[in-house]
Protein backbone atom coordinates (compact mmCIF):
# COMPACT_ATOMS: atom_id res chain seq x y z
CA UNK A 1 0.00 0.00 0.00
CA UNK A 2 1.65 3.65 -1.10
CA UNK A 3 0.67 6.79 -0.12
CA UNK A 4 0.98 8.70 -3.30
CA UNK A 5 0.06 12.63 -2.52
CA UNK A 6 1.44 13.97 -5.50
CA UNK A 7 1.66 12.91 -9.72
CA UNK A 8 4.31 15.01 -12.10
CA UNK A 9 3.37 14.53 -15.98
CA UNK A 10 5.70 15.41 -18.41
CA UNK A 11 3.51 17.10 -21.13
CA UNK A 12 4.98 16.63 -24.93
CA UNK A 13 3.97 13.33 -26.02
CA UNK A 14 2.51 11.98 -22.81
CA UNK A 15 -1.05 14.08 -22.39
CA UNK A 16 -0.38 15.08 -26.70
CA UNK A 17 1.22 13.87 -29.28
CA UNK A 18 3.54 16.53 -30.53
CA UNK A 19 4.65 15.69 -33.52
CA UNK A 20 2.81 17.73 -36.05
CA UNK A 21 2.78 20.94 -34.04
CA UNK A 22 5.91 21.35 -33.50
CA UNK A 23 6.72 21.13 -37.51
CA UNK A 24 3.66 23.65 -38.12
CA UNK A 25 4.98 25.98 -36.02
CA UNK A 26 8.86 25.59 -36.90
CA UNK A 27 7.95 26.97 -40.54
CA UNK A 28 4.70 28.60 -39.48
CA UNK A 29 6.45 31.81 -37.20
CA UNK A 30 9.53 31.86 -39.50
CA UNK A 31 7.23 32.45 -42.49
CA UNK A 32 5.32 34.82 -40.53
CA UNK A 33 8.38 36.84 -39.73
CA UNK A 34 9.67 36.73 -43.28
CA UNK A 35 6.30 38.02 -44.78
CA UNK A 36 5.23 40.42 -41.95
CA UNK A 37 9.05 41.80 -41.79
CA UNK A 38 8.92 41.73 -45.64
CA UNK A 39 5.47 43.56 -45.53
CA UNK A 40 6.44 46.27 -43.28
CA UNK A 41 9.97 46.91 -45.47
CA UNK A 42 7.94 47.53 -48.52
CA UNK A 43 5.76 50.07 -46.91
CA UNK A 44 8.86 52.25 -46.00
CA UNK A 45 10.37 52.05 -49.11
CA UNK A 46 12.90 49.50 -47.76
CA UNK A 47 14.24 46.49 -50.08
CA UNK A 48 13.13 43.27 -49.30
CA UNK A 49 14.81 40.91 -47.01
CA UNK A 50 17.51 38.30 -49.02
CA UNK A 51 16.20 35.55 -46.48
CA UNK A 52 14.06 33.28 -47.78
CA UNK A 53 12.32 29.88 -46.94
CA UNK A 54 13.56 27.45 -46.35
CA UNK A 55 17.32 28.61 -46.46
CA UNK A 56 16.70 31.20 -43.64
CA UNK A 57 15.24 28.89 -41.57
CA UNK A 58 18.69 26.24 -42.06
CA UNK A 59 20.19 29.16 -41.33
CA UNK A 60 18.29 30.18 -38.08
CA UNK A 61 18.59 26.17 -37.08
CA UNK A 62 22.22 26.36 -37.56
CA UNK A 63 22.87 29.23 -35.48
CA UNK A 64 20.62 27.92 -32.63
CA UNK A 65 23.00 25.05 -32.41
CA UNK A 66 25.87 26.79 -32.47
CA UNK A 67 24.24 28.57 -29.90
CA UNK A 68 23.56 26.29 -27.56
CA UNK A 69 27.38 24.72 -28.07
CA UNK A 70 28.80 28.13 -27.29
CA UNK A 71 26.56 28.75 -24.22
CA UNK A 72 25.66 25.10 -22.91
CA UNK A 73 23.87 25.80 -19.90
CA UNK A 74 21.38 27.39 -22.17
CA UNK A 75 20.64 24.38 -24.76
CA UNK A 76 17.79 23.42 -23.53
CA UNK A 77 16.45 27.10 -23.09
CA UNK A 78 14.87 27.02 -26.57
CA UNK A 79 13.26 30.21 -26.14
CA UNK A 80 16.26 32.28 -25.70
CA UNK A 81 18.15 30.18 -28.25
CA UNK A 82 15.66 31.38 -30.91
CA UNK A 83 15.26 34.65 -29.91
CA UNK A 84 19.31 34.92 -29.75
CA UNK A 85 19.50 33.10 -33.18
CA UNK A 86 16.69 35.31 -34.43
CA UNK A 87 18.01 38.97 -33.35
CA UNK A 88 21.12 37.82 -34.90
CA UNK A 89 20.47 36.80 -38.37
CA UNK A 90 18.24 39.84 -38.68
CA UNK A 91 21.41 42.17 -37.30
CA UNK A 92 23.03 40.01 -39.94
CA UNK A 93 20.39 41.30 -42.58
CA UNK A 94 21.02 44.90 -41.90
CA UNK A 95 18.82 45.45 -39.32
CA UNK A 96 18.95 48.30 -36.37
CA UNK A 97 19.52 46.31 -33.64
CA UNK A 98 16.56 47.78 -32.09
CA UNK A 99 14.64 46.56 -35.05
CA UNK A 100 16.13 43.32 -34.83
CA UNK A 101 15.36 42.73 -31.24
CA UNK A 102 11.24 43.62 -31.81
CA UNK A 103 11.13 41.37 -34.94
CA UNK A 104 13.07 38.74 -32.92
CA UNK A 105 10.00 39.24 -30.03
CA UNK A 106 6.79 39.11 -32.37
CA UNK A 107 8.68 35.99 -33.73
CA UNK A 108 8.41 34.32 -30.80
CA UNK A 109 4.81 35.65 -30.29
CA UNK A 110 3.84 33.87 -33.09
CA UNK A 111 5.71 31.02 -32.28
CA UNK A 112 4.24 30.21 -29.05
CA UNK A 113 0.72 31.30 -30.03
CA UNK A 114 1.15 28.42 -32.86
CA UNK A 115 3.32 26.05 -30.11
CA UNK A 116 0.14 25.73 -27.83
CA UNK A 117 -2.23 24.90 -30.68
CA UNK A 118 -1.58 20.94 -29.06
CA UNK A 119 -4.95 18.57 -28.99
CA UNK A 120 -4.95 16.49 -25.65
CA UNK A 121 -5.57 13.32 -25.69
CA UNK A 122 -9.44 13.19 -25.74
CA UNK A 123 -9.22 11.26 -22.48
CA UNK A 124 -6.70 13.49 -20.71
CA UNK A 125 -8.39 16.54 -19.46
CA UNK A 126 -10.90 14.13 -17.35
CA UNK A 127 -8.27 12.21 -16.29
CA UNK A 128 -6.97 15.34 -14.26
CA UNK A 129 -10.07 16.70 -13.56
CA UNK A 130 -10.38 13.00 -11.07
CA UNK A 131 -6.83 13.26 -10.03
CA UNK A 132 -6.54 16.61 -9.29
CA UNK A 133 -9.39 15.33 -6.78
CA UNK A 134 -7.16 13.02 -4.87
CA UNK A 135 -3.91 14.28 -5.84
CA UNK A 136 -1.55 17.19 -6.06
CA UNK A 137 -0.81 17.53 -9.77
CA UNK A 138 2.48 19.27 -11.76
CA UNK A 139 3.76 19.66 -15.28
CA UNK A 140 7.35 19.29 -15.78
CA UNK A 141 8.54 19.76 -19.42
CA UNK A 142 11.72 20.25 -21.47
CA UNK A 143 9.93 22.18 -24.07
CA UNK A 144 9.06 26.02 -24.38
CA UNK A 145 5.43 25.29 -24.80
CA UNK A 146 3.86 28.30 -22.89
CA UNK A 147 3.13 26.49 -19.53
CA UNK A 148 -0.01 29.23 -18.87
CA UNK A 149 -1.52 29.26 -22.48
CA UNK A 150 -1.27 25.41 -23.25
CA UNK A 151 -4.62 23.97 -23.16
CA UNK A 152 -4.63 21.75 -19.70
CA UNK A 153 -2.77 23.91 -17.79
CA UNK A 154 -5.34 24.62 -15.37
CA UNK A 155 -4.77 21.48 -14.28
CA UNK A 156 -1.34 22.27 -13.11
CA UNK A 157 -0.72 25.24 -10.56
CA UNK A 158 2.89 23.80 -10.68
CA UNK A 159 4.88 23.74 -13.85
CA UNK A 160 8.25 23.70 -14.31
CA UNK A 161 10.29 24.27 -17.50
CA UNK A 162 13.24 22.44 -16.99
CA UNK A 163 15.28 24.39 -19.95
CA UNK A 164 14.25 27.81 -18.52
CA UNK A 165 15.78 26.27 -15.10
CA UNK A 166 18.81 25.48 -16.94
CA UNK A 167 18.70 21.99 -15.88
CA UNK A 168 16.64 20.19 -18.87
CA UNK A 169 15.59 16.47 -17.94
CA UNK A 170 17.44 13.65 -16.92
CA UNK A 171 18.76 16.52 -14.37
CA UNK A 172 17.14 16.12 -11.02
CA UNK A 173 16.44 19.76 -10.20
CA UNK A 174 13.15 19.73 -12.20
CA UNK A 175 11.84 17.00 -10.42
CA UNK A 176 13.12 18.19 -6.76
CA UNK A 177 11.92 21.45 -7.62
CA UNK A 178 8.60 20.13 -8.41
CA UNK A 179 8.84 17.83 -5.12
CA UNK A 180 9.47 21.05 -3.35
CA UNK A 181 7.06 23.05 -4.57
CA UNK A 182 4.30 20.53 -3.99
CA UNK A 183 6.38 19.86 -0.48
CA UNK A 184 6.12 16.16 -0.76
CA UNK A 185 8.42 13.31 -0.87
CA UNK A 186 9.96 11.61 -3.66
CA UNK A 187 8.68 8.06 -2.37
CA UNK A 188 4.83 9.72 -1.74
CA UNK A 189 5.36 11.14 -5.85
CA UNK A 190 5.01 9.84 -9.03
CA UNK A 191 6.49 11.10 -12.54
CA UNK A 192 4.58 9.83 -15.58
CA UNK A 193 6.28 10.38 -19.05
CA UNK A 194 6.56 8.84 -22.43
CA UNK A 195 10.68 9.13 -22.43
CA UNK A 196 12.69 6.12 -20.50
CA UNK A 197 15.84 8.10 -20.49
CA UNK A 198 14.49 11.75 -19.67
CA UNK A 199 11.09 10.71 -17.50
CA UNK A 200 11.57 7.70 -16.08
CA UNK A 201 14.88 6.70 -15.01
CA UNK A 202 15.88 10.09 -12.85
CA UNK A 203 12.56 10.00 -11.40
CA UNK A 204 12.87 6.57 -10.37
CA UNK A 205 16.78 7.18 -9.01
CA UNK A 206 15.17 9.67 -6.91
CA UNK A 207 12.89 7.67 -5.08
CA UNK A 208 9.85 8.30 -6.77
CA UNK A 209 7.46 5.65 -9.05
CA UNK A 210 7.39 6.15 -12.60
CA UNK A 211 5.01 5.83 -15.12
CA UNK A 212 6.76 4.98 -18.43
CA UNK A 213 4.01 5.83 -21.36
CA UNK A 214 5.14 3.70 -24.60
CA UNK A 215 3.64 1.66 -26.60
CA UNK A 216 6.68 -1.04 -26.69
CA UNK A 217 9.23 -1.89 -24.42
CA UNK A 218 9.76 -5.53 -23.08
CA UNK A 219 12.53 -5.01 -21.16
CA UNK A 220 13.07 -5.34 -17.31
CA UNK A 221 11.56 -2.73 -15.31
CA UNK A 222 13.11 -1.41 -12.31
CA UNK A 223 11.38 -1.36 -9.13
CA UNK A 224 9.40 1.62 -8.68
CA UNK A 225 8.34 1.32 -12.90
CA UNK A 226 5.33 0.61 -14.31
CA UNK A 227 4.60 0.75 -18.63
CA UNK A 228 1.43 1.91 -20.40
CA UNK A 229 0.45 2.41 -23.71
CA UNK A 230 -1.69 5.33 -23.20
CA UNK A 231 -2.41 7.97 -20.96
CA UNK A 232 -5.51 6.67 -19.99
CA UNK A 233 -4.58 3.47 -18.72
CA UNK A 234 -2.68 5.32 -15.85
CA UNK A 235 -5.70 4.75 -13.48
CA UNK A 236 -5.60 1.11 -13.31
CA UNK A 237 -2.27 1.40 -12.07
CA UNK A 238 -3.24 3.61 -9.57
CA UNK A 239 -5.47 1.64 -8.58
CA UNK A 240 -3.48 -1.58 -8.16
CA UNK A 241 -0.95 0.64 -6.55
CA UNK A 242 -3.33 2.09 -3.87
CA UNK A 243 -4.82 -1.70 -3.21
MG1 LIG B 1 7.72 13.90 -23.66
Amino acid sequence: MTTLKAITFDLDDTLWDNHGVMARTEEGHYRWLLDALNAWRAARQESGLTLDHPSGGDDYLQRRQQLAKEVPERRGDFTWLRLRALEAQLEDQGLPRSAALLWAAAAMNEFHRLRVQVTPHPEAAGLLAVLTERYQLAAITNGNIHLRRQPLAAYFPVAIAAGELLAPKPDPTPFLTALSRLNVAPECAMHVGDSWLEDVLPAQQLGMHAVWVSATGDQQLPSRVYRIAHIKELPSVLAWLES
